[in-house]
Parts: structure tokens; C-alpha cells; sequence
């Protein structure tokens, strides 16, 4: 994957960059990919919707897609706003399938959002997991069946602390093409 992800700060409200440069490092680690952290931030206060208190992320979507950036790149946008689409509660994070533009939430992979501690740890790597599914799904991977693969479908935190951070080889053999 010879391209580059930008991350884009998708705010309100405001996101810490130093959690972007570290998911930057994080990702450029595991997908061997470029990554690049972009510092102005991306309004989504379009998308909030007032009567469910969230922001409709396929609107985000839209909006990230129209970012010009070079053929094959990635944009990622991070944000804590919690995410929804109208037939879920709420959605850690989606994706155009297959597209460019990707965008993760980190409001439901914080420990706080569930009454515990705060664990940077945990956020850090959960925010790794789910932003490589949905760059996954912008690179045409649907969810897979194999329970430690990075794209199987997970709706709880659990789930998500469950599953690794890489592809299985089915799913990494589709990335490549092979
Ligand atoms: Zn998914
Ligand atoms: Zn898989």
C-alpha cells in the first residue's frame, strides 16, 4: 500500500493532536504506510444532530471524501464526538466501501465513557484497531469471519479489545491483490 493516510482532527469538540501523532506512528508501524497528522480542523458541527446528541457520521464521510488529496491516499478523520448512522445507536467508526475517506471515533473506546479508569493504554490501542478496519473497508475488505482478524465486525468495546490489530491472510492477501 504505497499511499498516504492523512488524519485529519474532526472536531467539535476539540481532539488532542498527541493522540493523532501517536495513532500516526502507530499505523505508519502497522501498515507500512505513509502517514501524514493534519493540524486545522475539520468542522463537523454540520453533521451534529441536536434530538440524538451525536454527529451523523456518513455526513463526515461526504464531507472528508470532497478533501483533495492524491489518487490512493486515505483520509482518516479522528474525532470524540460519538458517531451514529440512524438504524445503529451508535458506530465506533465508518467507511466508504471501497473509497478514500474514513472516520473513527474515540468517545466509546475511552475506559471514562463505561464509569472506569482512564487508560491510555487501552484507548491507544483500540484507536489502532478500529482505524485499520475502516481503512480496511476504503480498501474494498468487507468483515471477515476469523475472530482475531482486525476485520470482524465489533459493535461492544470488548469485542474490540478481543480481536488483534492485523489482518488475518485471507484478508491480507485480498489487500495485496494476490
Ligand atoms: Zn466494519
Ligand atoms: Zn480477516
Amino acid at each position: 500500500m504505497a499511499a498516504t493516510i492523512h488524519i485529519l482532527p474532526v472536531s467539535p469538540p476539540h481532539i488532542d493532536l498527541n493522540l493523532l501523532d501517536r495513532l500516526s506512528a502507530d499505523l505508519a508501524a502497522r501498515l507500512q504506510m505513509q502517514c501524514r497528522v493534519h493540524v486545522d480542523e475539520f468542522d463537523s458541527g454540520f453533521a451534529f444532530d441536536t434530538y440524538r446528541g451525536q454527529t451523523y457520521s456518513t455526513a463526515i464521510l461526504a464531507k472528508l471524501a470532497e478533501v483533495e488529496v492524491t489518487e490512493g491516499d486515505i483520509v482518516l478523520g479522528v474525532t470524540e464526538a460519538d458517531l451514529f448512522v440512524p438504524v445503529l445507536t451508535f458506530v465506533f467508526g465508518e467507511a466508504q466501501y471501497p473509497g478514500k475517506a474514513a472516520v473513527v471515533s474515540v468517545a466509546r473506546l475511552r475506559e471514562e465513557f463505561y464509569g472506569l479508569p482512564a487508560d491510555a493504554e487501552k484507548l491507544r490501542v483500540r484507536l489502532l484497531k478500529e482505524a485499520v478496519h475502516e481503512i480496511g473497508h476504503t480498501r474494498g475488505l468487507g468483515h471477515c469471519d476469523d475472530w482475531q482478524c482486525v476485520m470482524v465486525s465489533s459493535h461492544r468495546v470488548e469485542r474490540l479489545d478481543l480481536k488483534g490489530a492485523e489482518f488475518c491472510a485471507q484478508c491480507g492477501k485480498t489487500l495485496s491483490g494476490a
